[in-house]
């Protein structure tokens, strides 16, 4: 990661920006705009990754941010540019995601400092040894005259590919519900118990799991998916006495998400019923689903437009550092088509024509941003 921040700082100084590392890790450059007292629009996306990971998820939006000042040769906007890496968005080392973004709008707190990776070193003692001082985490804050957060992401789905569109406008990131499911029944031999005699925890969970897919199936847009099952005894010869489910729900409505769990949980009681089976479930994670900026949309759908494409609106179904900084500032993505919808493997990849249609979006963008006097005049919310 230092040798990445070191790299990037190398092709911001000489376009005249500030460069810096915050307290959190997340590497900041400030191209500043026309005045000393101008506001600043913040750029980018994160810098860490996932093991055997591909080469654009995060670095791409950084990359392509750095491009857009490149291309504007010394000319200054009545905005300052701030590009941002973030640091620690995955939350492969402790297991928690957007560490990095969660600084900026000072939701960086001592529970998540506490928290600690494999080795039982805390985020605080990682600081730490990177040689930053966590004390300083409230100078990562968002500067009071940001104006808004842009992020470039590839889409990591096949949508955008179906389409045919090398571009994509995130209207909203899908809010999301991790539940566990826990059917009960009674463990007994496989040759002996007849059929009719069962309490059979592994065939009641099937039949809910059915359940799922056409809950999901018979709504647009959403998705849910067990991913992960453990079975009780878990032998050949015996019938299955206790099956773990979890779910994971997502939805851009979160009125929506909220009604398919709760008739989710109804048909896993119905069936239990039946069944003669026991039930019991516990909500593990509900995420609200975030709104990106309409304003910024609208200016994004006209940026998409200039350079050719259809602007095509989709919801994210991933999280991404967008979705934590929206609370405190304007924020909108652009996601750009990935082949395959192959994301977290070596072979993620983007086309060079697909990233030059990103840049001229980009540019378009900033010069539509820099001209209407009522961009410039919204105040931070934070
Ligand atoms: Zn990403």
């Amino acid at each position: 990661m230092r040798q990445c921040h070191r790299e990037i700082a190398r092709w911001m100084e000489p376009l005249g920006a500030q460069v810096r590392v915050d307290a959190a890790g997340n590497f900041r450059g400030f191209y500043p705009g026309e005045h000393a007292s101008s506001p600043r629009l913040i750029l980018g996306s994160h810098l860490d990754t996932v093991p055997n990971a591909g080469a654009y998820d995060g670095v791409l939006g950084v990359v392509l941010a750095i491009t857009l000042l490149e291309a504007f040769k010394e000319r200054k906007l009545p905005f300052g540019i701030e590009v941002v890496g973030f640091s620690e968005e995955e939350g492969v080392r402790f297991g928690t995601p957007f560490i990095g973004s969660r600084a900026l709008i000072g939701r960086l707190d001592d529970e998540l400092l506490n928290l600690q990776d494999a080795e039982g070193i805390s985020v605080r003692r990682a600081i730490q040894q990177f040689g930053l001082n966590p004390q300083e985490i409230p100078r990562a804050h968002v500067d009071p005259d940001t104006l808004g957060f842009i992020e470039f992401h590839i889409e990591q789905g096949p949508v955008l590919e179906e389409l045919g569109c090398p571009l994509g406008v995130v209207e909203a990131i899908a809010g999301q519900n991790r539940l566990e499911f826990i059917f009960l029944g009674r463990a007994n031999h496989a040759g002996t118990t007849p059929m009719h005699l069962r309490y059979d925890a592994l065939a009641g969970a099937a039949e809910w799991l059915g359940e799922v897919e056409r809950a999901a199936k018979a709504v647009p847009e959403a998705v849910a998916t067990v991913g992960k099952i453990k079975v009780k005894p878990g032998a050949t010869n015996v019938v299955p006495g206790e099956v773990h489910l979890a779910l994971d729900i997502r939805h851009r409505s979160d009125e929506i998400r909220t009604k398919i769990v709760s008739q989710l949980i109804r048909k896993a009681e119905q069936i239990s019923e039946r069944r003669g089976l026991r039930l019991q479930h516990k909500v593990l994670l509900c995420q609200q689903a975030v709104r990106m900026d309409g304003f910024l949309l609208q200016q994004i759908e006209l940026a998409l437009q200039k350079a050719g494409c259809v602007p095509h609106r989709l919801v994210s179904g991933a999280g991404h550092d967008a979705m934590i900084l929206a609370e405190k500032v304007p924020a909108a993505m652009i996601f750009l088509r990935t082949p395959g919808g192959i994301s977290h493997d070596p072979a993620e990849s983007v086309t060079a024509e697909d990233v030059e249609k990103a840049i001229e979006c980009g540019l378009h963008l900033l010069d539509q941003l820099a001209s209407p006097p009522v961009f410039l005049k919204r105040t931070v919310r934070a």
